[in-house]
């Protein structure tokens, strides 16, 4: 019989899958589902790219490239990095990987022995606390609360530290909250971190250049230079550049780190899809101004959703900085009654009662680590958006 290892022990298929499943199959049955669960822009990649990666296709790019990334997008990346971020690494300082996700599973895969302890920020994305569990370590989950921006009290960060903590993940800004951290709001938490030499720090800013309301991003190698030779810095093209199928990311990090996380990808994948790269090189190398047209939109569907949503008797939504969820509690229709005399008990009671009765696809907060709350991802069209947050109000006004 099958017998899985058991260092997949504890993990299980993420709740966030698990709902766009069901949300799926109640479609399939012939119900109008509104999706609002994925993390992907709804844009396509832009053409640009899409021909550049044809090109190079054509021209052979077509064989395994250098482990870590080709010299050449690796010099666009350095270039990027210098350019947005003031931070300086070499070619030997960074490496490529498919998707940020997999820079990261590297990075803990290279460096976490059993027992090892990550220090996560909760809520947070979920895959955090499995990559560190499949790389034999062990999260610690650091409470945020919504009166703090969702951001990690840095009392609370200095008592949750030990001699065994090897990473805190940092994600500004958010997912599921959208929350982001200036350079001020970083500084006490990096103060902290400034005391613990044997804490490293992964930044994952993925969602980088969808930042609102002319905020400056920040990213801790930048704010704390100190900090700069113990932090992976991680990012990608996902997200800015919506290329999420393309599955290229990267970092920069001390050399020794990235030699480390070059064995962990030589004996994986060997190397991200050469025609990926060549499309990364081009989003990265190309104009930029296709940048700022996304994240107006996103910043224009995030006004929409967090004011419908604070229309709504019960629910409450903070207005995040950035990424393209909102993460609003839901605490005033806990106890509720629905009109088939269910009660409403829980975050999870609420979001399955939006799926069957509302017709609209959203996640408990639960699934991030904080109840009760949940998250809607608003890369959707607005015309959806409109309607799914309709749904959502006539729902609502049916608890009794
Ligand atoms: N980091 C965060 C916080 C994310 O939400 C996601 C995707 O949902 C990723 C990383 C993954 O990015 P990539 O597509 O580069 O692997």
């Amino acid at each position: 019989a099958f017998r899985a290892a058991a260092r997949l022990g504890g993990i299980g298929v993420s709740e966030i899958l698990r709902i766009g499943a069901e949300a799926l199959r109640l479609r399939q049955a012939g119900a109008n589902i509104i999706i609002l669960g994925a993390g992907e822009p709804d844009f396509d990649t832009p053409d640009p790219i899409k021909e550049a990666a044809a090109q190079a296709m054509r021209a052979g790019a077509t064989k395994y490239t250098a482990l870590d990334g080709m010299p050449a997008l690796k010099a666009a990346i350095a270039a990027k990095f210098r350019r947005d971020n003031g931070l300086d690494y070499t070619p030997a300082e960074i490496s490529v990987g498919a998707g940020a996700k997999q820079v990261i599973h590297n990075a803990l895969m290279a460096t976490l022995d059993p027992g090892d302890e990550v220090i996560i920020p909760t809520p947070c994305w979920v895959s955090y606390l499995d990559m560190v569990r499949i790389a034999g370590g062990v999260p610690v989950t650091l409470a945020c609360t919504e009166a703090n921006g969702f951001r990690p009290d840095p009392a609370a960060l200095e008592a949750a530290i030990t001699p065994r903590t090897r990473w805190i993940i940092l994600n500004s800004p958010g997912n599921p909250t959208g929350a982001a951290f200036t350079a001020a709001e970083y500084r006490p938490v990096l103060d902290v971190l400034l005391r613990h030499p044997q804490v490293w720090v992964i930044a994952d800013d993925i969602y980088e250049h969808i930042l609102y309301d002319g905020l400056a991003f920040a990213t801790p190698a930048a704010v704390e230079p100190e900090l700069w030779a113990r932090t992976l810095t991680v990012n990608g093209v996902s997200k800015a550049y919506a290329m999420t199928g393309w599955r290229i990311g990267y970092g920069g990090g001390p050399a020794a780190l990235i030699r480390a996380m070059a064995v962990v990808q030589s004996q994986s994948t060997s190397c991200p899809s050469s025609v990926s790269q060549a499309a990364a090189l081009a989003a990265l190398k190309g104009p930029q101004d296709g940048l700022a047209a996304r994240r107006d939109s996103f910043q224009a569907r995030r006004d929409l959703v967090v004011d419908a949503l604070n229309a709504i008797p019960g629910l409450s939504c903070l207005r995040p900085q950035g990424a393209f969820y909102v993460f609003p509690g839901c605490a005033g229709v806990i106890g509720a009654t629905t009109p088939d005399g269910r009660t409403i008990a829980s975050d999870r009671d609420f979001c399955s009662f939006l799926l069957h009765d509302a017709g609209v696809a959203v996640v408990p907060g639960s699934a991030f680590g904080l109840a009760p709350y949940f998250r809607i991802s608003y890369a959707t069209a607005i015309e959806e958006l409109r309607e799914a947050l309709a749904r959502i109000a006539r729902a609502v006004a049916t608890l009794r």
